[in-house]
């Protein structure tokens, strides 16, 4: 039994799947997806195990799309492109490169898969650019009921709106339909300074630069800031701030870093007029009951509003912060104590990473909300793609 544990990047989920299967083609996908469904068991599917909420979990059958890997076709004069679902970030950015394309933004590294990243919104930084979700336009998938089915925004809106964050809950996706940019460089810079000072030019960083973030470290009060911008563009000198590394390159060799340390993550989407105060509430709040157990650092950043009807970013241009702690240290009473600000500042939780809200919280901070569950009903009437915790998330009886 052992060797089948299955376990996500930090260690803090552990289980046991009925069966893990890794099918080479959408066929087998749907004929394993129509036994699981008549014999009652659940079907979860994996990216690269990433997320810290048990979204994956199933004692019935674990899909890995480990064998679906590749772009299926190129279209450079519109920047579009279908790729097998089971590549990974670092592994498109590559090949995309090779194409003369790239995504409009990464997040913080690229180990995560592409469709795994869409599924939870996951995003980068810069206030003009949303998340990685937004890329997609289309999406060929298997279903619960076994079928093989296409869609496109430009055919279905509400459904791609409705698909582009949808946790793995409306069926498997085999290939992704995405909208990218001719590949772009980027100069990637990174200075130290005090929070104070970082806060007083709070307002024209985020304006002025492309990607812009900043790491806070609460025993010295001092932060990392993180600025990316076309070569030329941008912020010109900090004389306030040391600066520590300065490279330029291609942008899916400049956005994502390699992580080693590993650590568990509470990150809420607040809205942008909310962020500065709400930040400086955190910071007063870890200063004054966690700084003695708190390892690691907090995170900063900007991203530009959508309409996908699950996005954290839904209809507002948005904040969003992070509170990091390495692996294997306690974790809860120090997230659940913030977690008590972002949500008195309307924050959404990161649906990848750790939080408390259960479908009655999550409702009304979603305006589409309604709208999304008709869809996930409609396409999974039997409930084949949720698992307990996805019920309580989603607010879905068994039964339902
Ligand atoms: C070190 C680290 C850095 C991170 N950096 C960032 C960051 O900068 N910004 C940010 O926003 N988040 C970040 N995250 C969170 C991370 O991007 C998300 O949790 C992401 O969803 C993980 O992708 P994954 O490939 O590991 O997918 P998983 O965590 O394995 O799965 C995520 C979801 O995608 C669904 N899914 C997977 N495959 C398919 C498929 N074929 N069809 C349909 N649904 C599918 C799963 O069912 C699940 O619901 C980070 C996490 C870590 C551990």
């Amino acid at each position: 039994m052992a060797e089948q544990e299955w376990s996500n990047w930090s260690g803090s989920l552990r289980f046991v799947p009925g069966r893990v299967v890794a099918p080479d083609n959408e066929e087998t996908l749907a004929d394993i997806i129509r036994r699981a469904a008549a014999d009652g068991h659940t079907v979860r599917v994996a990216g690269a195990g990433h997320s810290s909420v048990p979204l994956v979990e199933t004692d019935g059958i674990l899909v890995s799309l480990e064998n679906f890997r590749g772009l299926e076709l190129v279209d450079s004069s519109a920047n579009v492109v279908a790729m097998q679902a089971g590549m990974t970030l670092k592994e498109a950015g590559e090949s995309l490169l090779e194409s003369g394309l790239a995504l409009h933004n990464l997040g913080d590294v690229d180990m995560q898969t592409v469709v795994g990243a869409i599924g939870t919104g996951t995003h980068g930084t810069g206030r003009r650019l949303r998340d990685l979700s937004s890329a997609l336009t289309g999406v060929r998938m298997v279903t619960a009921r076994g079928d093989i089915i296409e869609r496109t925004f430009e055919r279905d809106s509400n459904f791609i709106r409705a698909s582009r964050v949808s946790l793995g809950t409306l069926g498997i996706f085999t290939t992704l339909q995405l909208k990218l940019l001719p590949a772009y460089t980027l100069r990637r810079r990174e200075w130290c300074t005090h929070v104070d000072d970082c806060m007083t030019h709070l307002d024209e960083l985020v304006e002025e630069n492309r990607n812009f973030d900043f790491y806070w470290y609460p025993r010295s009060d001092e932060v990392k800031l993180r600025v990316m911008d076309h070569p030329g563009k941008g912020t010109d000198e900090l004389p306030f701030a040391k600066l520590t590394e300065d490279k330029t390159g291609w942008s899916a060799e400049v956005i994502p870093k390699t992580r080693i340390l590993k650590f568990d993550e509470m990150e809420y989407a607040l809205p942008a007029a909310a962020g500065p105060a709400c930040f400086q509430e955190v910071r007063r709040r870890i200063k004054e009951r966690h700084r003695r157990n708190v390892g690691w650092r907090v995170l900063y950043r900007t991203v530009a509003e959508d309409d996908t009807f699950l996005s954290n970013e839904y209809g507002r241009d948005t904040v969003t912060i992070s509170l990091h702690q390495n692996a294997g240290l306690p974790f809860h009473d120090f997230f659940k104590d913030i977690e008590d600000i972002f949500r008195y500042h309307d924050g959404r939780p990161h649906w990848g990473k750790k939080h408390n809200l259960t479908a009655a919280e999550l409702r009304p901070l979603y305006p589409m909300w309604d709208r999304f569950q008709e869809i996930r009903s409609h396409m999974d009437r039997d409930g084949t793609f949720l698992n307990p915790y996805l019920r309580e998330l989603l607010g879905v009886e068994p039964g339902d």
